[in-house]
């Protein structure tokens, strides 16, 4: 069975390379989340019979539109536009819109394969999709993003549907984008439904949608360091990046007791050993979206690093000696020159905050030198998650309070740390999440693909 498991594993991470050529974060998520379900494929060979991988490595529907939008000089732009419905054996597709210039396929795909695992991880009844466009919204004006907004749903909304699929944001897409896209979606259809997460408080949207990626990451990493005796207070945090999920996380480190000395954006690091202004970084990033150089202007005894003095092949803020490491910006944003310097410095703790943030080698490089290890389908599935209490809301039509929705997050939060550690150690891996996260959420999926036949 260990050859016949092994044999398999391999036979489809080099179909999945072949049928998906130049796709390579799709085909970094694909090997990763295979290779750690070995333990599984030994003990349960029905995923083998029932040829699950070879299925669930396809997404149900890939659809791929053009955008095309007036820009300030009244002269056309085109974009292009996808939505990949990964896959909705446990629930409605659920999965955010990332606007990036860095947008294409291979990315929406490595997005919404993780998604299925870290929506089912939830125990919630949500499959996985991701979307998007390589539009920039850096530099556009508000007219243009309202445009593009609107072109972009004319296409979608005949995809999407409050039991069918629900978008929400990612890197690109906040409050503003959800709401012209939600206004066309209404245009279109004459619907006043659940169709988007990320709605404005006024018109539909959860308390605490907001905060709840960072928080739910630190929810997550409080569990962790509980498992080794260990607690937030005092320690010394690196976040990278300095969007949505890295702000809250800030917020909710700072909020119990930790020293948040460094963060980033895609432009340069701000440092200051004796901790950031949470209110300042708010100010800049999320309310006037400001580079963080303009931080080391308020705050004068602040250390700005632009991106032009790393070091080569590293990013700046890995280097800086820390007790948790938070990267919470992008895709492959630690790699194995910053994993080293992690460990250098005396890094206790990596919780992944981004989607996919660590590479394959660094990962492993920092599970073998005693480094804890948090995955992102386990420590940022609290933004989901919320989304979905965000779904339950609209279709009850009640509101819940802030502490309400937190008290449901934090409780989800603890329950996926719990099935990852429980399953790691029935299969004998007792501390290693990757296993642990990966195993659960695939299994559920799994095993509802084989219920619900071919
Ligand atoms: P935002 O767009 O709000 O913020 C992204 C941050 O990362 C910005 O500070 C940006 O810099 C920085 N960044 C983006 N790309 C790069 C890059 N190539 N190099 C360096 N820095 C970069 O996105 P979110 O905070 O929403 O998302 C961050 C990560 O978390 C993504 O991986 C996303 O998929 C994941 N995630 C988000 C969830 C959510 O609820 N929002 C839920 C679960 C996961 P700058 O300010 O200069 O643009």
């Amino acid at each position: 069975m260990n050859n016949q498991a092994r044999e398999y594993i391999d036979k489809t991470i080099e179909k999945v390379k072949t049928q998906n050529p130049f796709e390579l974060e799709f085909h970094q998520a694909v090997t990763e989340v295979l290779n750690s379900l070995k333990p599984l494929l030994e003990s349960e060979p029905k995923y083998i019979t029932n040829n699950i991988f070879e299925r669930i490595v396809i997404p149900e529907r890939t659809i791929i539109f053009r955008v095309c939008w007036m820009d300030d000089n009244s002269t056309m732009q085109t974009n292009t536009g996808y939505r990949v419905q990964f896959n909705s054996a446990v629930g409605i597709y659920k999965g955010g819109l990332r606007l990036h210039p860095s947008v294409n396929l291979g990315i929406m795909k490595f997005l919404g394969f993780e998604q299925i695992f870290k929506n089912a991880l939830t125990g919630l009844n949500i499959g996985g999709a991701k979307g998007g466009s390589d539009f920039n919204p850096k530099g556009k004006s508000d007219g243009e993003i309202l445009r593009f907004c609107q072109s972009f749903m004319n296409e979608l909304y005949r995809h999407i549907g409050a039991t069918r699929d629900v978008p929400a944001g990612d890197i690109g897409v906040g409050a503003r984008e959800i709401g012209y896209l939600f206004g066309q979606y209404k245009r279109l259809t004459a619907n006043f439904d659940g169709v988007l997460t990320g709605k404005g408080l006024e018109w539909g949207g959860s308390l605490v949608r907001k905060e709840a990626t960072g928080y739910g990451s630190v929810y997550f990493a409080r569990s962790v360091l509980a498992s080794v005796g260990k607690e937030i207070k005092g320690m010394r945090c690196c976040v990278s990046g300095s969007g949505n999920v890295a702000l809250y996380t800030i917020q909710k480190l700072q909020s119990l007791g930790a020293i948040v000395i460094a963060c980033s954006d895609s432009k340069g690091t701000i440092y200051n050993e004796h901790g950031l202004d949470f209110n300042t970084l708010i100010e800049l990033k999320e309310l006037n979206d400001m580079e963080l150089k303009e931080y080391a202007k308020i705050h004068t005894k602040s250390v700005y690093t632009p991106t032009k003095d790393y070091a080569p092949n590293s990013r700046h803020i890995w280097s800086i000696a820390c007790d948790l490491a938070f990267p919470s910006a992008t895709q492959n944003e630690l790699n194995l020159n910053d994993a080293k310097n992690l460990v250098a410095n005396g890094a206790i703790l990596v919780n992944e905050g981004a989607n996919m943030p660590t590479t394959l080698d660094a990962t492993e490089y920092l599970i073998n030198n005693g480094v804890l290890f948090a995955p992102a389908k386990a420590a940022n599935a609290g933004g989901v998650a919320t989304s979905q209490l965000e779904m339950a809301q609209n279709s009850s039509m009640t509101r819940w309070s802030f502490e309400e929705v937190d008290k449901k997050l934090l409780e989800i939060s603890n329950n996926i740390y719990t099935i990852a550690y429980d399953t790691a150690k029935e299969f004998g891996y007792e501390g290693n999440l990757i296993i642990g996260a990966n195993i659960a959420g695939f299994r559920r999926v799994a095993d509802a693909m084989i219920t619900q036949g071919i």
